[in-house]
């Protein structure tokens, strides 16, 4: 067979060939904007030509600090299309992060939106690498900023050549695009995605018992480009002409909602938490939902209760997927086997709950305390994973010798898997909770929790504890509606549905859960405000 490279700017290239007419919806700062494949090609080769002249050479790495919408989707071809590599970053890290990661990949050129210039701003003193910064705006003129030397995304694209042709000459093994991924503790870590991870990863973006993405769907990423690659949906998109719509700076549930039924989204994926604030949006206002086939959730579990509400009440099927950054992310989904389609409601729920099975191209083992686990859906051990889309290292990064051994990518995830081959995601290694030697999981108790009609969140963790070593506290936030719901009433509710040891010590009522810049719950915060605030009363024991 013919060893034809893969290679990021080919997708671009089909979808301006034989999907010229199908468009890109983009929020932005200062309204909505439609552009088509044609035209985003076009805008996209200037783009490559500019920062050919601006002196970025294959190999090197440019940072982008966006939103969603079509320039950073512009960004995400023009920079491969060079050889170089597309380094997103997450605008929500802290600004010292932020500087380390700038340094660490070396950028040499910043693409920024321009509510996010004071941030750069803050730290431009620390970013020796980066020799341009240029703005995204829609305004004619350069704001006022002390970044220099600072140019502006359309005037550059002005000058670039429409023509110009994207690089050929590649090893489909070389970086197109990088991510870093926060770390428990230190610095984040470096993951370089290659042209054919990114190719390949797309594809399985298309597969029909996948998230089954095509040329018909409307596809909204809701999560951020800076979060995996908005988990790959805007390369597969491209690539398969499928209309896309980006939900752009500062959105909220209405905006979602809004954006979901003027432009008939099909394929909206994001975090839980995003779904949590849609389905509350839901309750409240009246939107036509009718165009959704399915919603894709991922980042941290979909608690059983939302995936309920969203198919019992809205009619809009919901799918459950896992990965991670060091992933592409896209190698567990959750989808019913076709005989599986004969239980009852309940048991074709608890099914679609869990995390679900592996994507074609990617393999798995998962290690317990006396080697590869049972499937048996109750002995637990470590996700290992292995694929064409799977990182094999951190970029320049000494924790590489922890987590990637003897070809495996080992996730730090502790997970069941059933007869069936379904995973079920128990915890992150260091969140179970170890009570009197015996695991809890805490991810098992929140999703019980969030099944409560009162409660809109709820995060465990673990509690010192001098007989048991460790203790589950549920924290826990109401639904604006709730009234008098007491600890006892939360506990008498998980009661039939656990051990008696896994119930949780202590009940507390909080304001919100703390999350981390992507969205997902931070318990490291939790914790220390708990231990911190125990007894203030921001933190009530009704
Ligand atoms: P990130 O690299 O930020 O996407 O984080 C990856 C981690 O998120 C994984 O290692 C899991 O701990 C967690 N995660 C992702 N998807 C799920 C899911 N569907 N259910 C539970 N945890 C998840």
């Amino acid at each position: 067979m013919m060893n034809v490279p893969l290679l990021v700017p080919t997708m671009l290239e089909r979808a301006e060939k034989y999907y010229g007419k199908k468009t890109v919806i983009s929020r932005t700062a200062d309204g909505k904007k439609t552009h088509n494949y044609k035209e985003i090609g076009e805008r996209t080769r200037r783009l490559s030509n500019a920062l050919e002249k601006l002196g970025v050479k294959q190999g090197e790495r440019v940072g982008t600090l966006a939103w969603n919408h079509h320039r950073h989707l512009e960004t995400y071809f023009a920079v491969p299309g060079l050889g170089a590599v597309l380094h997103t970053i997450n605008i929500r890290l802290a600004p010292n992060h932020i500087s380390y990661i700038v340094n660490h990949a070396e950028d040499k050129v910043l693409f920024i939106d321009e509510d996010l210039l004071p941030l750069v701003e803050s730290i431009k003193d620390q970013l020796p690498t980066v020799e341009a910064f240029v703005v995204m705006t829609d305004k004619e003129e350069l704001p006022s900023s002390n970044l220099e030397p600072l140019y502006h995304y359309e005037k550059l694209l002005e000058d670039g050549d429409p023509s110009f042709e994207f690089v050929k000459e590649l090893d489909e093994n070389a970086p197109a695009g990088m991510c870093y991924t926060s770390a428990t503790t230190g610095n984040p870590k470096g993951v370089v995605y290659s042209h054919r991870a990114i190719v390949l990863h797309s594809m399985a973006l298309g597969l029909a018992d996948s998230a089954a993405l095509s040329e018909n769907d409307v596809a909204m990423p809701v999560v951020p480009m800076f979060h995996a690659n908005a988990w790959g949906i805007p390369f597969a998109a491209v690539w398969f002409g499928t209309t896309q719509v980006m939900p752009g700076p500062y959105f909220t549930p209405k905006i979602i909602a809004d954006l979901m039924a003027s432009e008939k989204v099909t394929i909206a994926a994001g975090v839980p938490t995003i779904w949590l604030g849609l389905l509350k949006e839901l309750e409240e206002g009246s939107y036509d939902m009718s165009s959704v086939t399915r919603i894709l959730c991922g980042g941290s579990a979909a608690p059983k209760g939302m995936i309920r509400a969203f198919e019992s009440t809205y009619k809009i099927p919901f799918v459950h997927a896992y990965g991670m950054t060091e992933t592409s992310p896209l190698v567990v989904l959750s989808r019913l086997k076709s005989y599986q389609q004969e239980g009852t409601e309940e048991e074709r729920l608890d099914i679609r709950a869990k995390q679900g099975s592996l994507v074609p191209g990617v393999e798995m083992k998962v290690i317990g305390k006396d080697g590869e686990v049972a499937w048996d859906g109750q002995e637990m051990g470590e996700l290992l994973l292995r694929g064409p889309w799977i990182a094999d290292e951190y970029y320049k990064d000494e924790r590489t010798a922890s987590t990637f051994k003897d070809g495996w990518l080992y996730t730090g995830d502790v997970v069941t898997v059933d007869e069936e081959g379904i995973i079920k995601i128990v915890d992150r290694t260091k969140d179970l909770i170890k009570s009197g030697g015996e695991w809890i999981s805490s991810v098992d108790l929140e999703n019980a929790l969030m099944a409560h009609p009162d409660i809109f969140e709820a995060a465990v963790v673990a509690l010192p504890h001098e007989q048991w070593q460790e203790r589950p506290l549920a924290c826990v936030v109401l639904k604006e509606s709730a009234e008098n719901v007491t600890k006892d009433d939360i506990l008498e509710f998980l009661r039939p549905q656990f051990a008696k040891w896994w119930l949780p010590d202590d009940v507390v009522f909080l304001k919100e859960i703390p999350k981390t810049s992507v969205g997902k719950f931070l318990k490291r915060a939790l914790r220390d405000q708990l231990e911190t605030h125990y007894k203030d009363s921001s933190l009530t024991n009704q």
